[in-house]
């Protein structure tokens, strides 16, 4: 269920999102008739058999029949936690997930604060002091970067000395904790601190919201090392961040591509040159959740590194973890500079139009796979062939289903000449070994009887909340005889907790609920009743009086066969329903 935070904020947050943007962002959508349609990202089909509800902001496939709202999208497609596609969610709509005022979740929030704060201040520090270092000044002009990209990217400066910071920030016992929280301040042994950056450039880096999370400190002279990071804490996870992407955010409306670059300086100096649309991952290889972070904000990525070997190296890693996350409608390339430049050198050198004309020529991902494999064997030979298609296997194996998928297989045979149906089940036999098989649908629990009526009703209430209001279901549907009232009886006290709730926010509130597959196959449920918006009052109102009726009757019948004793309650009531 949702924890701790509140149930209100998530109906909110699932009304304020639309299925259609988000699935289209990450599954291109084609419109038809009232609904969107594509290949099922969850199957493997060649017609498209997954559909998407604008109205009813529900997804569901009739291959392979996965189902859900947004959330459980999120979930499905990125491999989420329900919290985690929730903050995703919210951060899609600039919201602040809100935490219950208990437990947890909220002692790590209350933790976290401090952090953020001292953060801010060390940074507008590290700023002020640039402006009085005219050694770091003439090195960022040097560089060539003028005041406006310096202050753009809050560039700042650390002066040289041990306890900078701390004779600053370090007011209170509080303070220096937050100080050594984040990593700004060494501690020593002797229960004495030291300044972490001293005598460096200072760039701060930022998370998705704008708040600084962490420094990257480059040295003036030289020097080891030449970069250094903040450590790891509890707000700054270098896989997950990239440098420069909220600037680029900020500095563009659009972004049609982002270029992955190694550094800092990179970034700024491609910034400076009217580049603004590059990011750096904070270590030698890009993760694949920084991969699927740009992914939520382009469609194509350039992944830039220097042409020596460590350059490759890296751009292979990063072509692994491209794979696993690539779908139909995503673009990789890979740009290699020549050895012993960078893109700073290399903008500076040649300037924006000569750079962004590499970024046109730049290697598709297909062209460096195969380039790449074939280079480390003799593909002239019956055994370099084999040993090109295990390898090329291996890496096609951990890839989602796509078109782009089959296009590399198609690729891979006629390279190494074995036909695709051959590779395709090698493929597909060693990917079945490898995944869980799917959760199987549990039945609905019931009570005694079933009556069809009832899956309408339920059908129109969940597609349709404001029918509770219309036409309230009875108390006495939350002990009924019939299977599926009691359901009823609990949508509409839910609905009654919000009356404005949508369907899928409707949903979303049976999350793991025994009723929860049930209900995400009739969100999705086409009746004639369902279809006649225009007198589905009425057609709810007829059906609830109706069950109602049945229930009891159904009820009466079997205690009397049973030969159990009606009350003298009872006895009235059913004579009453009798001559109904
Ligand atoms: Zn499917």
């Amino acid at each position: 269920m949702a924890g701790l935070i509140p149930q209100n904020f998530i109906d909110d947050l699932i009304s304020r999102s639309d299925i259609v943007e988000v699935i289209n962002a990450r599954v291109p959508l084609k419109r038809k008739g009232k609904e969107f349609t594509a290949c099922c990202p969850f199957h493997n089909e060649k017609t498209p058999s997954f559909t998407v509800s604008e109205n009813k902001q529900f997804y569901y496939c009739f291959g392979c029949h996965a189902k859900g709202n947004v959330i459980g999208f999120l979930m499905d497609y990125e491999h989420l936690s329900y919290v985690d596609a929730i903050e995703s969610l919210a951060a899609d709509q600039h919201l602040d997930v809100p935490h219950e005022d208990n437990g947890q979740v909220n002692q790590q929030k209350q933790d976290k604060q401090p952090l953020y704060d001292i953060l801010k201040q060390a940074s507008e520090l590290y700023q002020q002091q640039l402006k009085t270092s005219e050694r770091a000044i003439d090195y960022l002009k040097q560089r060539g970067l003028s005041g406006e990209i310096a202050k753009q990217f809050k560039i700042g400066y650390a002066p040289d000395g041990w306890d900078f910071l701390t004779s600053h920030l370090g007011k209170s016992k509080e303070h220096l904790l937050a100080l050594s929280k984040t990593g700004l301040i060494v501690n020593k042994d002797n229960n004495k601190t030291y300044d972490r950056f001293r005598d460096r450039i200072i760039f701060p880096i930022t998370d998705q919201r704008g708040r600084i999370i962490g420094f990257g400190g480059r040295i003036l002279d030289q020097g080891e090392p030449k970069y250094l990071n903040s450590p790891e804490n509890a707000v700054f996870h270098k896989g997950y961040e990239l440098y420069g992407l909220y600037e680029s955010k900020q500095a563009l409306r659009k972004i049609d591509l982002i270029i992955v670059v190694e550094g800092y300086m990179d970034v700024v100096a491609l910034a400076q040159h009217g580049i603004n649309y590059a990011v750096a991952s904070l270590g030698t290889a890009t993760t694949t959740e920084q991969i699927q972070k740009t992914f939520r904000t382009t469609h194509e990525i350039i992944f830039c590194y220097d042409g020596d070997n460590a350059g490759k190296k890296a751009a292979w890693r990063a072509l692994e973890n491209t794979l696993s996350v690539i779908r139909d409608g995503m673009v990789a390339k890979f740009l290699f500079l020549p050895e012993k430049e960078d893109p700073d050198t290399m903008v500076r050198k040649e300037g924006k139009q000569a750079f962004e004309q590499r970024i046109k020529n730049a290697t598709t991902l297909s062209e460096f796979l195969f380039n790449n494999l074939i280079s480390e064997s003799d593909i002239s030979t019956q055994e370099g062939k084999a040993l090109v298609a295990s390898k090329a296997n291996k890496l096609i194996q951990k890839m989602h289903n796509s078109l782009f998928k089959d296009l590399l297989i198609k690729q891979l045979s006629s390279l190494v000449g074995l036909s695709q149906q051959h590779l395709e089940a090698k493929i597909s036999s060693a990917d079945k070994a490898s995944k869980p098989v799917p959760k199987t649908v549990k039945p609905v629990r019931g009570q005694q009887v079933q009556n069809n009526k009832t899956r309408i009703a339920i059908t129109l209430l969940l597609q349709n909340p404001m029918l509770a209001s219309h036409h309230k279901v009875p108390d006495d549907f939350k002990n009924a005889f019939t299977k599926g009232l009691p359901l009823l009886y609990a949508l509409q006290k839910t609905i009654e907790s919000n009356t404005e709730i949508s369907s899928a926010a409707l949903l979303e509130r049976f999350r793991d609920n025994e009723h929860e597959k049930a209900l995400q196959r009739l969100s999705m449920l086409q009746t004639p009743e369902t279809e006649n918006a225009d007198n589905i009052i009425e057609v709810y109102k007829n059906l609830i009086e109706r069950l109602s009726y049945e229930d009891r009757d159904e009820y009466f019948n079997y205690k009397i066969k049973n030969n159990e004793q009606l009350t003298a309650e009872e006895q009235k009531e059913y004579l009453e329903l009798c001559i109904k």
